[in-house]
């Protein structure tokens, strides 16, 4: 039986500026501190799939910028396949711009560069690869066109499909029936419900109306205080491992990406999604997106410390 995951989206170079604060329009702040790190939410899973144990084959476009070798092999090192990383010749590489005051607050700018190179008719040739596969997983930061491409490729072919609706954008929810896992947080469940995701209540409403529109199951991500999951027979809440977060980043992506891994290995949901709490857990104690990212080995030695019992509402 096929273990592998093919994660389709974006890899980005985020540059990244701290300071004590953000400037005002037109102000200089300076004595920043500068790192640059690889991110982007396609790249990111990819990167937990791989590092939580997955056989994990990446789909993304990359320019052929100085950036680019370095990117590829910062995926090879996580144990990413990069066969079907594509170098776009005379295009730039994705970037975000990210800038952070105090208290975390930030300005974020993202230039979608070569993302937006994927084009629906390479996804139809990606055919082969998909017939192997166990698992496709998605998010949202390529084109809408494409990302319908996939959706509607990996439906004629029967695979499962996680599709992590971020960043929330204008989704066509006549596409909803064709994932199998939809995981988004609650500013994304908002954009798809209409309504604010921000009490116990509003959660269970919010997966209830996800599934009403066609979603066979809801991963909800609450932060701190967790994950609901629903499906027409089960509605369970996760709660999330006490820890203490020192940047939050990514963490979502690094919660697919692990659950990916641990749903191929044919995990029961509950249990998938518990491990895909611990290492977005360990994620949120470090810095960065791709650097925090915990190795399997981590998320086993922190399950077995944490041995939490898992509270259900039915
Ligand atoms: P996103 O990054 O997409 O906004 P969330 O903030 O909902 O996603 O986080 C995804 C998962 O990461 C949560 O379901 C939880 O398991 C874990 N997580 C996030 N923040 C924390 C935290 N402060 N402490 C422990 N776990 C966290």
């Amino acid at each position: 039986m096929s273990h592998k995951i093919v994660v389709i989206g974006s890899s980005n170079v985020d540059f990244i500026m701290k300071a004590a604060r953000l400037p005002d329009k037109g102000e200089t702040v300076a004595d920043a501190t500068f790192v640059q790190a690889f991110g982007g939410k396609g790249a990111n899973q990819a990167v937990a799939a791989a590092r939580a144990g997955g056989d994990v084959w990446f789909v993304a476009c990359i320019g052929d910028d100085p950036f680019a070798p370095a990117l590829q092999e910062a995926l090879l090192a996580a144990g990413v396949h990069v066969d079907y990383v594509f170098v776009r010749q005379g295009e730039t590489t994705g970037a975000a711009l990210v800038m952070i005051g105090e208290d975390g607050q930030n300005y974020i700018m993202v230039a979608p560069g070569a993302n937006y190179s994927l084009k629906p008719d390479m996804i139809r040739s990606l055919e082969p690869l998909l017939r192997e596969a166990a698992l496709l997983v998605l998010q949202y930061e390529i084109l809408p066109e494409t990302l319908y491409a996939c959706l509607d490729l990996a439906h004629a072919l029967g695979l499962p499909v996680l599709f992590n609706l971020a960043p929330a954008r204008p989704f066509d929810a006549s596409y909803l029936p064709k994932t199998t896992y939809l995981a988004v947080n609650e500013s994304e469940a908002q954009s798809l419900c209409g309504f604010a995701v921000d009490t116990p209540q509003a959660v269970e409403r919010a997966a209830q109306a996800l599934l009403d529109q066609g979603a066979p199951t809801v991963l909800l991500t609450l932060g701190a205080q967790g994950v609901y999951l629903a499906s027409a027979d089960l509605r369970q809440h996760i709660p999330a491992f006490e820890v203490e977060a020192v940047d939050t980043t990514a963490a979502g992506d690094v919660f697919c990406g692990a659950l990916a891994a641990a749903l191929v290995e044919g995990q029961p949901l509950p249990a998938a999604a518990r491990f895909a709490c611990a290492a977005s857990a360990i994620s949120v104690t470090r810095l960065g997106a791709q650097p925090s990212v915990p190795v399997r080995e981590e998320i086993e030695q922190f399950l077995s410390a944490h041995q939490k019992i898992c509270c259900v509402i039915v």
